[in-house]
């Protein structure tokens, strides 16, 4: 604009009377009266025209007496257009009523003090804005002159230039920048934006900003952050986003909304940091207050929380826990000749090894120097502490590398267990303090519980464990038979494997009493396993013997079907016995079915496809689905006796079993009622159908020479 139109005539009509021309500048009537001046007119008249800035020349009222327009303005050209002679300079429509204003104080301000007044309008033009630059001075004779300028373009520039600054401040800001219109929809992304998320800004323009919403947040924390920017016009907090990855991040988010001069919402910025590295400084800053430095353990406040924890759930449970402390005995020793480098190294390994020892969900802690703690939650016997000290002892007394040397260490172990030895876990850890003392006395390298009475069958049980090892190589163990009868006719079906333990001293101890210290301790594997051959031996002789064919039926424990290998350990002795597969049968509890159900179902298969068959044994005191029950490759079940007990005076207990029968009759499965002692119980069960039974009535477990007289005959009749 400035500078475009080229040079103007001065424009002669417009021009006012002589007495208002400005001193010292459009001089020439003065001029004219001597030569030198006239000269001097002249090339002030050629200076005045080749001035690049307009000049208005404005009388006491504010009309305009001259308009010449500069070189570089040519826009004062609207006001000549539009002005008639003597219109005021305010009163041009291109001034809106705030510059109108403005431009009239200028003008009061110069005539009244005199001084030169610098000021800038806007002027809004029919297709632009124009930025218009006035100096305004006296003139003399209470006129007024001003200097006008054409500023657009520098104005413009200058906005450019603060665009672009913008643009680059917000490119290059560490935090990412998103930029929605009012209806959510993204207009700009920044550099940050894309690190931070991995859209790229194709990728995320035109789109919501809900392309990076994690499943981390409810409906009602986006509904409560749409509330605060409609009602506040701003909302800041944490939020967890997910970026293109998939990976769901935390962020600090500030929005604000923007709106126009009349109050509109046109746009959201979103200003947000990732604060995932922040998070993982304060969880390793909580992980260090409650974490032992040297071996990364929990630490003596950790421990106390989960334990304060899991004592509040046996509480609600009806549930057990054990507390383990361990103290290493004389571990000053090893500082004293090893040095501490070599005592932490110690202490760091003692650590692991506890570690590698418990079940998932226990918590193993390093409690302070060389003590250390172990919490086992959900327990299920007292025992288990017992076995589990035991494992420790010995993983322990196994030598620890220092150095290159090898260092022998024991330790001493205290023990208590909820409800028994305390009700919170100040008490817990008082009493497995107390025990741990106790243990120390007695010389260390050893456990103790806090409960005296724990001791005792702990004691008792140590004396049966190593009785037990020593049964086996022995030959102690016998096998009695017990006979399974139809009813019908009394014929010997088959006859129940039961094991019995001859003392050294001729005691009979009955399985009850030893089987489960024997699963504890998995020596059940080599007692089954002998039972097995036991009994499939001894069926042979009968069948060798040419006595009338029975099935021998042998107890299997959960532990068997657990860990051992059932399949090819039966295979294998049926085929050194000779025995036909289908005078074996195989009998397993509901609840260690249950236990092992896949181990199971496979095991099932196979021994089924092996002519074997599977019996479910004391049927009716565990999960008693019958449902689940054709799921496995079964033949029968065994009724268990509390059912027998209860039946001539329980009629519910009748009702079961008569619905048992009908049901078993429908999967063609067998049922064999166990524990019929009295022939009132025969006659009810009788009644309600049932065609096996093994009890008391019939015969007790007897010795192999006894129960060969039953297999022989081939019959059992009840007596009376
Ligand atoms: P079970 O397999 O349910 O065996 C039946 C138990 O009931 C036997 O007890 C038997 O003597 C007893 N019994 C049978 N008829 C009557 C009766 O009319 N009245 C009463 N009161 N009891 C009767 P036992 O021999 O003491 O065996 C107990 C449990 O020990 C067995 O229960 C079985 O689970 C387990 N067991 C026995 N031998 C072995 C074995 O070789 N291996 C495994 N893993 N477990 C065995
Ligand atoms: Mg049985
Ligand atoms: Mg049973």
């Amino acid at each position: 604009m400035a500078g475009d139109g080229g040079r103007r005539e001065p424009e002669e009509e417009i021009l006012p009377e002589r007495d208002g021309v400005l001193p010292g500048m459009i001089g020439e009537n003065e001029g004219r009266e001597c030569g030198v001046e006239h000269r001097h007119g002249e090339v002030l008249e050629a200076f005045l025209e080749n001035f690049p800035d307009g000049i208005l020349l404005l009388d006491l009222q504010g009309s305009v007496l001259e308009c010449r327009m500069g070189t570089e303005t040519t826009f004062l050209e609207i006001f000549r257009e539009r002005m008639t002679a003597g219109q005021r300079f305010s009163d041009l429509p291109i001034f809106s009523e705030e510059t109108v204003s403005r431009a009239v104080k200028a003008f009061e301000k110069v005539r009244c003090s005199g001084f030169c007044v610098h000021c800038e309008f806007p002027l809004e033009l029919s297709d632009r804005t124009m930025f218009l630059e006035m100096r305004l001075f006296p003139a003399g004779r209470g006129h007024v002159a001003v200097l006008c300028r054409d500023v657009t373009e520098l104005r413009l520039v200058e906005r450019d230039l603060d665009l672009d600054l913008a643009e680059g401040i917000i490119q290059n800001a560490q935090e990412g920048i998103v930029v929605t219109d009012a209806a959510g929809i993204i207009t700009m992304v920044n550099h940050a934006f894309t690190e931070i998320t991995g859209y790229t800004p194709e990728e995320a323009l035109g789109r919501r900003p809900s392309i990076l919403k994690s499943k981390h947040h409810g409906r009602e924390f986006y509904e409560s952050m749409w509330r605060s920017l409609a009602e506040k016009g701003h909302w800041q907090g944490e939020i967890w986003n997910r970026r293109k990855s998939g990976e769901v991040y935390p962020e600090w988010l500030s929005i604000g909304a923007l709106r126009d001069e009349r109050g509109v919402i046109r746009h959201f910025v979103s200003v947000f940091s990732d604060i995932s590295q922040l998070k993982a400084q304060e969880m390793q800053i909580a992980h260090q207050a409650y974490h032992d430095r040297l071996t990364g353990l929990p630490n003596r406040h950790l421990f106390r929380d989960r334990l304060m924890v899991e004592v509040a759930q046996a509480h609600r449970e009806g549930g057990s826990l054990g507390v383990l402390l361990l103290n290493l005995d004389r571990f000053k020793n090893v500082n004293d000749i090893l040095g501490h480098a070599a005592g932490d190294g110690i202490l760091v390994a003692v650590g692991e090894r506890l570690r590698g020892l418990v079940k998932e969900g226990d918590t193993v802690s390093s409690m302070g120097g060389d003590e250390f703690a172990v919490l086992v939650p959900r327990l299920v016997v007292p025992g288990e502490m017992g076995r589990l000290a035991r494992e420790i002892l010995a993983s322990l007394r196994e030598p620890f590398e220092v150095e290159g040397q090898r260092f022998y260490l024991t330790a001493s172990i205290g023990i208590s267990v909820y409800p028994l030895d305390g009700e919170d876990q100040v008490e817990l850890v008082r009493t497995a303090d107390l025990a741990l003392r106790r243990a120390k006395e007695q010389g260390g390298d050893g456990y103790s519980f806090y409960a005296e009475s724990m001791n005792q069958a702990v004691s008792k049980k140590l004396v049966m464990e190593n009785g037990l090892r020593r049964a086996l190589e022995r030959e102690e163990f016998v096998l009695y038979y017990q006979p399974q009868v139809e009813v019908e006719t009394g014929r010997l079906i088959g006859v129940e494997a039961l094991l019995r333990w001859r003392n050294e001293d001729g005691t009979v101890i009955s399985p009850g009493e030893f089987i489960p210290l024997a699963e504890e301790t998995g020596l059940i594997l080599p007692i089954g396993e002998w039972v097995l051959h036991k009994a499939c031996r001894q069926n042979r002789q009968w069948r060798d013997a040419g006595f009338p064919p029975v099935e021998i039926s042998v107890n299997i424990s959960a532990l068997q079907v657990a860990r051992g290998n059932l399949v090819s350990l039966v295979a294998g002795v049926l085929e050194k016995t000779g025995l036909e597969p289908s005078g074996l049968a195989v009998e397993i509890t509901e609840n260690s079915l249950m236990a092992n159900r896949d181990a199971a179902r496979e095991i099932f298969r196979a021994l089924d496809d092996m002519g074997v068959r599977i019996y479910i044994d004391d049927f009716g005191t565990g999960y008693s689905s019958l449902g689940y029950l054709k799921n496995f490759a079964l033949s029968g079940f065994k009724v268990d006796k509390s059912f027998v007990d209860g039946i001539a005076t329980c009629v519910r207990d009748a009702a079961i079993l008569e619905a048992m029968f009908g049901m078993a009759r429908s999967l063609e499965l067998d049922v064999v009622v166990e524990g019929v002692e009295n022939a009132v119980q025969l006659t009810v069960l009788k009644s309600l159908g049932c065609r096996f039974v093994q009890g008391f009535l019939y015969s007790t477990p007897l010795p192999p020479e006894m129960a060969t007289l039953y297999v022989k005959k081939g019959f059992v009749r009840p007596p009376g």
